[in-house]
């Protein structure tokens, strides 16, 4: 199975994206907390590895754990605003280093659109000068892109203009917006958007990118938003062939094992052709509109043949459908069971809580032994002082760009004492490029 992990390598950035949902955190990496984390990858016989942030080039050690990760066997991947990608000095040593693949995230063509989404100016030409450097310097790239009430209406439009300027681009990403974390989840009403006004512009950007050659992926929309193209929804082809994520979180979170992909789904589902493969409406809150759901009827041994055949993906190996249904079916029905046996743990521990049972009978954590904890980063004081910082500086470009900060929710405690944090520091070198 082609699993790819994510480790976010810092949490700070130089751009100011009104609806980040991984903002800033006292949490920083050292080689070594990094290390542990690829490692952890390779024992689970993971494809390849995601180095993302914030934004990952800001972290002074990136070189070195990318080429550690090509060295354990890895493909490697960095999802980037691609700013000091524009370098070249700095995309060769990431060439060097192993970097097999980046991913620069750009949101509109249009620069002044794009200036506002980022909180700055003139980010459009360096993401352009990132892709020509990453492609001089050997490695793949893709766009990614955000949809938001900003760009929904032009996509199809950005992608016509990244084949005119740079047809060298192959893949294109979209990620529709998570309104649940971050600033996304305070500046809802700037950036967020109604499913269907993207739906006619999305289409029209995978008719064209379907036209010239090019393959895409289109990550959180439900399928009833993109029908003609369900084999290109990530959540669905993950349902499909059964594969998980694992997210390395540099914040209270830390470690976040993924292995089940349907989100929020309404009563018009239940008469849907493609529910069982659909990721339903990705929302934690009530920010989209589930009135906007309605069923579709399209062959859904189609859209999973499209997957399960698609050459790009040797690793998948149940190539024809009645192998892929009867495995299908038996992932289900563990999932069933897997899930009654938490609901009965759950009220195990409800009961012992209330005294009716011994303690220690409801059957541990639930915490399979693969999930055993990581710790992902640390807290430091020097952490904790940076974060500080950063935070006062975001609070103006906020109030700049009229914005909201993201609700504070870091926890102050456990920060490691400043003798550590020097001695982490010198381990690290020093992050050059926070403010
Ligand atoms: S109606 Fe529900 S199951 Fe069907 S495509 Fe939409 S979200 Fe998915």
């Amino acid at each position: 199975m082609a699993n790819i992990g994510y480790i976010q390598v810092v949490r700070h950035c130089n751009h100011f994206c009104g609806f980040c949902s991984n903002p800033t955190t006292p949490y920083v990496h050292t080689f070594d907390t990094m290390k542990v984390l690829v490692d952890d990858f390779v024992s689970r016989d993971y494809f390849g590895v995601i180095l993302t942030g914030g934004e990952p080039t800001l972290h002074p050690e990136l070189p070195k754990i990318a080429g550690y990760a090509r060295d354990q066997g890895l493909h490697v991947r960095m999802i980037s605003n691609g700013w000091r990608m524009a370098d070249p000095e700095f995309a060769r040593q990431m060439g060097e280093a192993g970097l097999q693949h980046m991913h620069v995230s750009v949101y509109s063509h249009k620069p002044e659109v794009e200036a506002q989404l980022r909180g700055l100016p003139k980010t459009l030409p360096k993401a352009e000068a990132a892709v020509d450097n990453a492609h001089a310097n050997g490695i793949a790239v893709n766009i990614n892109c955000v949809i938001n009430r900003l760009n929904c209406d032009h996509l199809h439009e950005t992608i016509a203009w990244w084949i005119e300027r740079h047809p060298q681009v192959r893949h294109f990403v979209w990620n529709n917006l998570d309104p649940s974390m971050g600033r996304a989840e305070v500046n809802q009403d700037q950036f967020l958007h109604r499913l269907r006004d993207f739906e006619w512009s999305l289409a029209e950007a995978c008719r064209l990118l379907e036209r010239t050659g090019r393959t895409f992926r289109v990550e959180k929309v439900p399928l009833c938003f993109m029908a003609d193209f369900a084999w290109a929804s990530t959540e669905t082809r993950k349902i499909v062939k059964g594969e998980e994520r694992i997210v390395h979180f540099l914040d209270d979170k830390q470690t976040v094992r993924q292995t089940t992909w349907g989100h929020r789904y309404v009563d018009a589902c239940r008469h849907c052709s493609v529910q069982p493969i659909c990721g339903g409406l990705f929302d934690k809150g009530d920010a989209y509109d589930p009135d906007e759901l309605t069923p579709v009827f399209i062959d859904l041994d189609q859209v999973v043949q499209r997957i399960i055949q698609d050459p790009s993906d040797p690793s998948y190996t149940l190539r024809s459908l009645p192998a892929w249904k009867a495995d299908f079916m038996g992932r289900q029905r563990e999932a069933k069971q897997a899930a009654e046996r938490e609901v009965a743990r759950q009220q195990a521990l409800d009961a012992e809580r209330r005294g009716e049972r011994q303690p220690g009978t409801s059957g541990g954590s639930g915490r399979r032994p693969q999930d055993a904890n990581l710790k992902v980063g640390q807290v430091t004081a020097e952490g904790l002082r940076l974060f500080e910082r950063k935070r006062r500086i975001e609070g103006k470009q906020a109030e700049r760009h009229g914005v909201k900060l993201e609700t504070d929710r870091v926890t102050r405690k456990g920060a490691t004492t400043d003798a550590e944090a020097a001695r982490d520091e010198r381990g690290r070198g020093g992050d050059e490029a926070t403010p």
